[in-house]
């Protein structure tokens, strides 16, 4: 299979750092501009082929990578009559969107039934991560799919697991979002209840650092937290649905915190949908 044609579907804050990175690892990268063309810009520049449509992309590249938003965009893009007629049997189609686990059978499913090999790749990382080609990719499907397409994933990850079949990607990046969101709102009352006793924060920082409170999100989020910096990165909006499709993955009231979270995410979503996730702080940082 010619693996050097890629087709890239999604590029936003995630694709558009992985899509430069395929094209500085040798690979022709094959676009086509959504509603802001400033991406397809940036990547035609950098080499990327340009297509009127996401149907001239399927129809000229034997390896897909769509990393779109929701479940919703997944469903209308890859699931769409004209865009599977485009497609070969010979495709390999790597998802790598945190949608829900049932999206991604389903998708897998419509496409099993044209001979066409899908692997669920959700990524963890950030847009650092996704910058400097060091994201963590949880794969779902099978080994020698994940062994044909390894080299383009490596040309955008640093630690690929197999975690099981296609929708366990799904599933697993669901659970990572789950405890991501939580520790975001813990980290921010952590940080309201320092501003208030008045302790440094550096030292905040080392002391839990060492301790049993530790988290990755404290670490790394409490000077943006500090600072109200609010600027995307990942996106509130995102981190409302990623928890969504935990709970509704649960399908029962066991996930407590989870689904306490899920109601402060979505009340903040109208105000600071668009902003970075740690904007979910506004109710607890004045
Ligand atoms: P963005 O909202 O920044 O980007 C989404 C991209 O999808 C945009 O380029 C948009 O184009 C494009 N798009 C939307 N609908 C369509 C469509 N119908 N056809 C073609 N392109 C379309 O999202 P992110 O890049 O932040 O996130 C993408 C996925 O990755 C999400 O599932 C997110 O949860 C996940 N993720 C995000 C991380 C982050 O830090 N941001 C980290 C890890 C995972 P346009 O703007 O032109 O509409």
């Amino acid at each position: 299979m010619d693996l050097k044609r890629v087709g890239f579907i999604g590029l936003g804050a995630m694709g558009l750092p992985m899509a430069k990175n395929l094209i500085k690892n040798g690979y022709e990268v094959h676009v086509a501009s959504h509603r802001n063309r400033g991406p397809v810009e940036e990547l035609t520049k950098e080499g990327a082929i340009e297509h009127s449509s996401v149907k001239d992309i399927a129809s000229n590249c034997n390896v897909l990578i769509s990393i779109l938003p929701t479940d919703n965009e997944m469903g209308n893009v890859l699931l769409s009559e004209n865009f599977l007629a485009g497609l070969s049997s010979d495709t390999v189609l790597i998802e790598m969107t945190s949608g829900s686990p049932g999206m991604m059978k389903k998708v897998n499913s419509a496409y099993q039934n044209k001979g066409i090999r899908v692997l669920d790749a959700p990524v963890s990382g950030g847009t650092a991560g996704a910058e400097n080609g060091t994201l963590t990719i949880m794969a779902g499907g099978e080994t020698e799919v994940l062994e044909e397409v390894r080299p383009v994933l490596d040309a955008m990850s640093q630690n690929i697991y197999l975690v099981g079949p296609v929708g366990a990607g799904k599933a697993i990046k669901a659970i990572n979002q789950m405890l991501a969101g939580i520790h975001m709102i813990a980290s921010a009352e952590a940080v309201a209840l320092a501003e208030k006793l008045e302790i440094n924060m550096e030292m905040l920082k080392q002391v839990v650092g060492k301790s049993s409170g530790a988290s990755w999100m404290l670490m790394n989020k409490l000077d943006s937290l500090q600072n109200r910096n609010f600027t995307p990165g990942f996106k509130l909006s995102l981190m409302k649905k990623d928890i969504q499709i935990a709970v509704d993955e649960a399908d029962d009231q066991r996930l407590q915190l989870a689904s306490y979270a899920l109601e402060l995410y979505k009340k903040s979503e109208p105000e600071s949908g668009e902003q970075d996730f740690s904007a979910i702080s506004k109710y607890v940082l004045s």
